[in-house]
């Protein structure tokens, strides 16, 4: 490993330096992207730097940033580039976050405008530090990009550590679709997803289809991280009991030696089989490929998604 990649990983995940490290494994072909090398992508890398946008392809060091960013599909987190949780999987630097910034809402709705979305994916960090988690400034945000663009807004939030009032906060805002990730199963999350419970996230997707119908809801697993078939069976069963629209399942990749380990590269077949099984529960829309990610090709799922409503 580079001395590059140590400073990096100590500067942006201090909690995980003194951990053990976990050897990155080769990735099998299906996983392989090509190198953004498209003038789109650095038009809209241009256009996030000179709004000063924070995004999470760049955060999380997504491997589809490349055919994103070609087609304009930036997926901006909001909220600063710090997190106030220190989850195993992810790539989001850790730490003690700086204040708001208030005109942070219109320089995002300046760019879904000048990006042209038809559909955007909002995110954000975790903000444990602000009393209500940060859900306002998520209001704050749809409404800015209500008023600029004519673009269909999806949020991607975190779970407010369970402060009162933050979802119906969001809801009350309108957005069109909530999505929030229970990212693994339930046996997973001490060792995965420390900060968060299980059934809280569960409760939080209910409560905002309960809050407003009409907003589809989306959740999000990664595999690979150890779970069996059957626990993402009972993850998928107990999503449809919480009334959510789409689920979404991709690979877990290791983003350095101080992340959770690769447990196994699932096949693209068991991804499809995992489809299936979905398809079968009863999602409106289901998204299986190693490759998937909760804001890849999210245009056009949200189109889906519609017809499917239709539909039935
Ligand atoms: S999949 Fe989502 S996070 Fe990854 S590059 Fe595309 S928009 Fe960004």
């Amino acid at each position: 490993m580079s001395t590059r990649l140590v400073i990096d990983h100590r500067l942006r995940h201090p909690e995980k330096a003194h951990r053990p490290d976990n050897p990155i494994q080769r990735k099998p072909a299906w996983i392989r992207v090509k190198a953004p090398t498209h003038p789109v992508y650095h038009e809209t890398r241009a256009l996030m730097r000179a709004n000063g946008l924070v995004t999470v392809c760049e955060e999380a060091a997504c491997p589809n940033i490349g055919e994103c960013w070609s087609q304009r599909h930036a997926t901006m987190m909001i909220m600063g580039d710090t997190c106030t949780r220190a989850c195993a999987f992810c790539n989001v630097a850790t730490g003690q976050p700086g204040p708001l910034a208030a005109d942070e809402p219109a320089r995002v709705a300046d760019a879904v405008a000048k990006l042209g979305l038809a559909h955007v994916v909002i995110t954000s960090v975790d903000r444990d530090d602000l009393p209500d988690g940060g859900a306002d400034h998520f209001a704050a945000t749809i409404r800015a990009i209500r008023a600029a663009a004519p673009a269909t807004i999806e949020v991607l939030t975190p779970d407010f550590l369970r402060k009162q009032g933050a979802v119906e906060r969001v809801v009350d805002a309108r957005p069109d679709v909530y999505n929030h990730n229970l990212e693994t199963v339930p046996r997973l999350y001490p060792t995965i997803r420390p900060g968060a419970r299980y059934f809280a996230s569960l409760h939080l997707l209910h409560q905002a289809k309960q809050l407003d119908p009409s907003i589809f809801t989306k959740s999000g697993l990664m595999v690979g991280l150890g779970e069996s078939r059957i626990e993402v069976m009972q993850v998928m069963d107990d999503l449809r009991a919480a009334d959510v629209d789409f689920l979404t399942i991709g690979q877990y990749l290791q983003p350095t030696v101080k992340h959770a380990a690769v447990d196994r590269f699932v096949t693209p077949e068991e991804f499809a089989d995992y489809a299936a099984l979905a398809r079968g529960k009863g999602f409106l829309l289901v998204s299986a490929t190693p490759l998937t990610r909760s804001s890849y090709h999210a245009d056009a799922d949200f189109a889906a998604l519609r017809a499917a409503r239709e539909a039935r």
